[in-house]
């Protein structure tokens, strides 16, 4: 089996493939500018020691200081940061924000940790980290088993060290440590934007206006999305944690699987509807399937099983690029993560703005910001992808390198113009 950073690179071939783009951007882009591999030895409650392995990688800074989360899973492996910060790059050239695009993962079972030992891995993440990021030159968000708890350790930590108040060194923070309203439900919300946008695109989905969903995964992402979809009169028939999907083909009650989730952590907890396996979500009879949790989901084993008309990526990579023909040929669309879950990321820019001159934006600012954005760079995948007959990911992914071609060529090379970090 090949890496996952060489699948990835295999999707950003096609779109070279296919459009005319300078081949020094292809070189730019076939390896990370710079991988760091830690240990970060922690102190855990009963008093033992444990290692635990992390990394953060800087894939490309053509258009500015690299950008990224930092996820808590005890699946993380170097090649997976380094492919999810391929992915930031694309992400961030095709929403036109002037980042680059990095990554940061911890390999640890998030739910096994105590807070104090939670608390502990990220300040020791920081410590190791420390001369890496910065506000001008690598910025860390939230990921997956990550939130505004672990960031405001992070910036506490980043202070300590730098001796200095940086809060644009980190986005995804408490309001009250600087953070930006409308942050938390930025990529659930995007995506629905995203969706809503591409509808008349992807045809007939259904039977009624009101689409069936099946929403893998309802952590930050799934579950804001879920909402903003529900207030919009959409029906969720089926859902997963990692322990349980719940389905009901009359609709799910949102609100009171929220208040479980909360309450409980689990949608293990709620009572009164049909329950199965985790894995069930995916094949779930409905409209549109939401790939809402961890990557490589969608793969060889079940490509062909699924029940859906649409897929929507608000997860990074869920589906491994050698399925990407068979869904196409099943008739099945995709709307690609770098676009679906760009949500996230642009209300980080706008919180990073806003760190930095120490305003704060009114929620409905932060909202026009996150509209106003997507739906650009949604149309502009829309005609691309009309243009040259091709699907929303590789337009999407060409759009992209577009921008970022742009900015290699206006770099110049004069004086070379290469990886000035
Ligand atoms: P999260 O930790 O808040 O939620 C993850 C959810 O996935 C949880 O409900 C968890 O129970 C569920 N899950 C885990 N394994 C599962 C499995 N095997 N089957 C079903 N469900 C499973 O994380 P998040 O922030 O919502 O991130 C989810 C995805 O969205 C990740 O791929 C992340 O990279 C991507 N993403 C998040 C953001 C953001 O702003 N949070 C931005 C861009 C992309």
């Amino acid at each position: 089996m090949g890496s996952q950073l060489s699948s990835a690179r295999a999707r950003v071939k096609r779109a070279f493939d296919l459009i005319d783009f300078n081949p020094e951007l292809q070189q730019e882009l076939a390896y990370p500018m710079e991988t760091l591999s830690l240990n970060l030895p922690t102190r855990m409650d009963d008093g033992s020691r444990r290692d635990f392995k992390a990394w953060r990688c800087r894939y490309n800074s053509t258009l500015g200081p690299t950008k990224g989360g930092i996820r808590f899973h005890d699946t993380v492996t170097a090649d997976e940061v380094q492919t999810l910060a391929l992915l930031m790059t694309l992400k961030c050239a095709l929403v036109r924000l002037p980042f680059g695009g990095a990554k940061g993962g911890v390999c640890v079972d998030a739910k096994q940790l105590s807070i104090a030992e939670k608390e502990r891995i990220a300040r020791e993440y920081v410590r190791r980290a420390v001369s890496f990021i910065g506000p001008d030159k690598d910025i860390p968000a939230p990921d997956v088993a990550t939130g505004e708890q672990e960031m405001a350790w992070m910036v506490d930590e980043y202070g300590r060290l730098s001796q200095q108040q940086r809060p644009d060194t980190f986005t995804g923070k408490p309001i009250a440590l600087g953070g930006s309203f409308g942050r938390t439900a930025a990529t659930g919300k995007g995506g629905f934007i995203a969706l809503q946008q591409l509808l008349e695109y992807l045809g007939d989905l259904g039977e009624s206006d009101a689409l069936r969903l099946a929403v893998q995964g309802f952590g930050n992402a799934g579950r804001h999305f879920v909402e903003a979809a529900v207030a919009a009169g959409h029906q969720l028939v089926a859902v997963a944690d990692s322990q349980v999907t719940i389905s009901d083909k009359d609709g799910l009650d949102f609100e009171k699987l929220s208040k479980v989730k909360t309450e409980q952590g689990s949608l293990a907890a709620v009572e009164g509807y049909q329950s199965d396996d985790a894995s069930a979500v995916l094949t779930a009879d409905c409209d549109v399937l939401v790939l809402a949790a961890l990557g490589d989901v969608i793969n060889a084993d079940n490509a062909d099983q699924l029940n859906c008309r649409a897929i929507v990526e608000l997860a990074n990579g869920p589906i491994v690029p050698a399925v990407d023909e068979m869904l196409i040929d099943n008739g099945i669309e995709v709307i690609p993560d770098i676009l679906a879950n760009a949500g996230g990321v642009i209300v980080s820019h706008a919180e990073w703005c806003q760190s930095r001159v120490g305003l704060r934006w009114s929620e409905s600012r932060v909202d026009s910001y996150l509209i106003d954005t997507l739906e650009d760079a949604g149309e502009r995948v829309l005609s691309r992808a009309r243009e040259h007959d091709i699907d929303l990911r590789t337009a999407a992914i060409a759009e992209a390198l577009s921008h970022l071609c742009a900015g290699l060529v206006a770099h110049g090379t004069e004086e070379d113009y290469i990886s000035q970090g």
